[in-house]
């Protein structure tokens, strides 16, 4: 079945959304910005409504509404991971990537369990508690038991200074089957981007190997889905095609999902073209993205779809991500390195891509907290089971508040007792202190009672 035309991405009805979204009169985008501050999502017309606006006033209160709806389920905190190249081995021809499979410029590793468990250890004692395994298409001889190992691997490293508590997965579509193997890995969510949605853009930039099948990897998230994983992640590479017709074209994949499973996707990742190692296409991408552009999809993102998480990478500078964690992003990456072994030893032309964001954790997080965000570490949900359509019902009617804000305070005065700087640690608590009094009724209770329990000694507390 999965090999058939995937026509949930019904390109047709993408451009006449667009076409009929031309013109738009002020009004009817105040009215889409209206029932976007209900927080109930919106629909592809109303998406194409937001995608037109160009004057900078339409501007500034689509940013306004996205904070206002971001602020409100999200509160102030960010949540944040490491990514973990364990491989750059890789059987196809992204044009973009430098782990393509004939780019001759960058050393080729596979990671060993021993070393996977050794850059475990370093992120362990920066404080990380989420990892995100990356991997190219191409394992070694084990095949896909080696991305299973390496899951268990990284799971396995305790030290003094705590544990990996979850770990999310960015690897190359599976089968079914397969994918009920990673399930049970016990792996946090499973992520893919479809890069573009757009078939003949895709077709371009995927010359070799499996990757270039277009269905084979629209498809992949319903079989991860099928095979029980219900925390998943989707994501376009944007520079590759006109970023309005992929929003629109990520919203019918998103219903689709909706639709047959009852639950949608669980993050949105938004990745923008970097340079790469002997990539023409990366550093000339044929739809760049402006900043002003890239600051509107997460905007529109976050009105779209209120309850998915959207992930920043350490692709984007300091100032782009600080300024769409008000807009919302709900999750950042941090210190991060693209090459495989890279935490403890880097070698940058080996990395994937270029970062713009090459700040260690500790100062991303002082960064985050002396702007009144709180860095949260929690990953209470998915040990507790809330995945899935459970996670939907729950953070729906925005009672997610009542755990997360409580967890991630506790799990930041964790990181700021165990890995931080002095400095981290004064504005750190004053953080603490001051989002306390804000709160009120059941959160605020729980928050005191969490962060009591840290400084008494206690790691690892959640509601
Ligand atoms: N190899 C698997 C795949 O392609 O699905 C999974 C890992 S791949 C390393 C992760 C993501 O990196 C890709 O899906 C792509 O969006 C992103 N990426 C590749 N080249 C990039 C570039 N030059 N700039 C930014 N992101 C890039
Ligand atoms: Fe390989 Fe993924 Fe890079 Fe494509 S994006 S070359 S599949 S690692």
């Amino acid at each position: 079945m999965y090999q058939v035309e995937a026509d949930f991405i019904n390109e047709k009805k993408v451009w006449e959304a667009l076409e009929n979204s031309k013109n738009t009169e002020p009004k009817q985008v105040k009215e889409v910005l209206a029932k976007a501050a209900e927080m109930k999502g919106l629909d592809l017309n109303d998406v194409a409504i937001l995608t037109s606006i160009s004057s900078p006033e339409m501007l500034a209160e689509l940013f306004d509404t996205a904070n206002r709806v971001k602020e409100t389920i999200y509160g102030k905190r960010l949540v944040l991971f490491a990514p973990l190249y364990i491989s750059n081995l890789c059987a196809n021809e992204c044009l973009y990537c430098a782990f393509r499979a004939t780019n001759k410029a960058i050393d080729r590793h596979a990671l060993s369990q021993a070393h996977i468990a050794r850059e475990v250890d370093v992120l362990i004692r920066q404080g990380h508690k989420r990892i995100l395994l990356v991997a190219g298409e191409s394992y070694p001889k084990e095949g896909l038991q080696y991305v299973l190992d390496s899951v268990k691997t990284i799971y396995d490293v305790k030290s003094e200074h705590g544990e990996i508590r979850r770990v999310n997965v960015n690897v190359a579509p599976l089968t079914t089957d397969e994918f009920k193997r990673l399930k049970a890995a016990n792996i946090g969510t499973y992520q893919i981007f479809q890069e573009t949605y757009h078939r003949e853009s895709y077709k371009k930039v995927h010359v070799g190997g499996k990757k270039r099948d277009y269905n084979w990897r629209v498809w992949s998230l319903h079989r991860a889905m099928e095979a029980g994983i219900d925390d998943v992640g989707i994501g376009v590479l944007f520079g590759l095609f006109d970023y309005r017709f992929e929003i629109l074209a990520m919203m019918q994949h998103i219903n689709e999902l909706e639709e047959k499973f009852g639950v949608g996707p669980h993050t949105i990742s938004v990745p923008r073209m970097e340079p790469a190692t002997n990539s023409d296409l990366a550093s000339h991408p044929p739809f760049p993205v402006s900043d002003i552009d890239f600051r509107k999809i997460v905007a529109i993102l976050r009105l779209a779809v209120p309850y998915t998480g959207i992930i920043m990478s350490t692709r984007e500078t300091a100032k782009m991500r600080q300024d769409t964690f008000a807009l919302g992003v709900s999750q950042i990456s941090a210190g991060s390195k693209t090459n495989p072994g890279g935490y403890e030893e880097d070698d940058e032309i080996s990395g994937q891509f270029s970062l713009g964001d090459h700040r260690s954790l500790d100062e991303v997080i002082r960064d985050v907290a002396s702007m009144g965000y709180i860095p949260s570490f929690c990953t209470a949900c998915y040990r507790l089971g809330r995945t899935g359509q459970d996670f939907m019902d729950l953070a729906k009617p925005g009672d997610i508040k009542l755990h997360c804000a409580p967890n991630a305070l506790s799990s930041f005065k964790e990181y700021l007792q165990n890995f931080a700087s002095s400095e981290t640690v004064t504005v750190g608590n004053e953080l603490i202190q001051k989002s306390i009094t804000e709160m009120d009724g059941i959160a605020r209770q729980r928050a005191e009672k969490l962060v009591k329990r840290v400084e008494a000694g206690r790691d690892d507390v959640y509601c």
